[in-house]
């Protein structure tokens, strides 16, 4: 069976372990004999940043150290006993920014990618690269190579009028506090979608939206000419699970997100602006699953509501199996 999964960062990773267990592999890790199975992940790109001269891509690494068990299982986030020796030569320079934290294992990861990209390598490729050391047992896509950035209109903190800033400004130093007026993906529209991420998605059994950050995880990649295309024309089913569970984001800022583009925080109005395939000209969803707390009804989109909480990775499994089954498919028995 063929999967194909949007993701972002700490959501999309969580969701990759349950559907890498739920087709019988191990959620970390490659399984020990080649699976049947075939997974690929479309990750978001346009949380990427520069920092320090460093090629920084936190939802692609957070995807990569999760499945391949390099993660901080605590933060989420993040390089496992990471030490921060770099961070504090920098801050004892001054040298700005101080505010993203940048440990000393994960520095390796972003050097070895930027010395790759200034060799001229595409990030399609330089992700395969790490992945020969993490062996996610998925394949990463980034959902382009080209860049395309999240940029937040806010008004100064301090006062100096309107602004823009990088996504990660306003959500890792300023916490998300500043009233986002705009989020705009900028470059998403010249951008090309990776032919593998395409081709993933319509040679699919099945395509899986992550409950993931609906704004700037899923709707940055939707941005990209020809993914929303991808989604609407491909034969598979189009199965979305809702990152908003009784009326609130369950880890992080998405709320904040979701007012920016005037979408209320629920199951319901999250699933409504995906949209039905069917039913709409923009649409990309057959199926749509919200918690056991929430209800949704949208005209031409099957909803049916089961526990959506990741606090496991065989609740995350428990997920991947209910959107298999809202979407028709059934994972064939693996022999032996
Ligand atoms: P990020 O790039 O690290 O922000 O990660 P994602 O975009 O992949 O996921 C963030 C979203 O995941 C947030 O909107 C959360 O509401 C959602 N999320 C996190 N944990 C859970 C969970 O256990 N269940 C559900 N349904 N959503 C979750
Ligand atoms: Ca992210």
């Amino acid at each position: 069976m063929k999967v194909a999964v949007l993701v972002g960062g700490v959501g999309g990773a969580q969701f990759l372990l349950g559907v890498k267990e739920a087709l019988g592999m191990p959620a970390i890790g490659e399984p020990e004999q080649e699976s049947p199975h075939e997974i690929s992940a479309v990750v978001n790109i346009a949380d990427d940043v520069w920092m320090h001269g460093l090629r920084v891509c936190p939802d692609l690494d957070t995807c990569m150290y999760t499945l391949g068990g390099g993660i901080d299982t605590a933060k989420g986030w993040g390089r496992e006993s990471e030490t921060w020796s770099v961070s504090e030569e920098l801050s004892a320079y001054g040298a700005e920014p101080n505010w993203f934290g940048l440990g000393d294992r994960d520095i390796a990861t972003h050097l070895v990618r930027t010395r790759m990209l200034r060799a001229g390598y595409p990030l399609s490729a330089i992700t395969e690269a790490l992945c020969d050391r993490w062996r996610p047992g998925v394949n990463l896509l980034p959902v382009t190579d080209d860049r395309v950035e999240t940029h937040v209109a806010i008004e100064d903190p301090r006062g100096a009028g309107p602004k823009a800033v990088h996504f990660q400004e306003w959500w890792v130093r300023h916490g998300a506090g500043p009233e986002a007026n705009a989020i705009v993906p900028v470059g998403a529209e010249e951008a090309t979608a990776l032919r593998e991420t395409l081709d993933a998605v319509s040679g699919a059994d099945i395509v899986l939206l992550a409950p993931s950050n609906p704004v700037v995880s899923i709707g940055t990649m939707l941005a990209v000419p020809g993914v929303r295309e991808a989604l609407r024309e491909t034969a598979a089913p189009v199965v979305g699970l809702s990152p908003i569970v009784g009326g609130r984001a369950v880890r992080g800022m998405a709320d904040a997100c979701l007012r920016a583009i005037g979408v209320d925080s629920t199951a319901q109005a999250v699933g409504q602006h995906y949209g039905s395939r069917s039913t709409s000209n923009e649409g990309v969803l057959d199926a749509w699953l919200v918690d056991s707390e929430d209800t949704a009804q949208i005209p031409g989109v099957a909803t049916r509501s089961v526990p959506l909480i990741m606090s496991d990775v065989s609740a995350s499994a428990e997920m991947a199996r209910a959107a298999f089954e809202i979407g028709g498919v059934t994972v064939p028995e693996v022999a032996g």
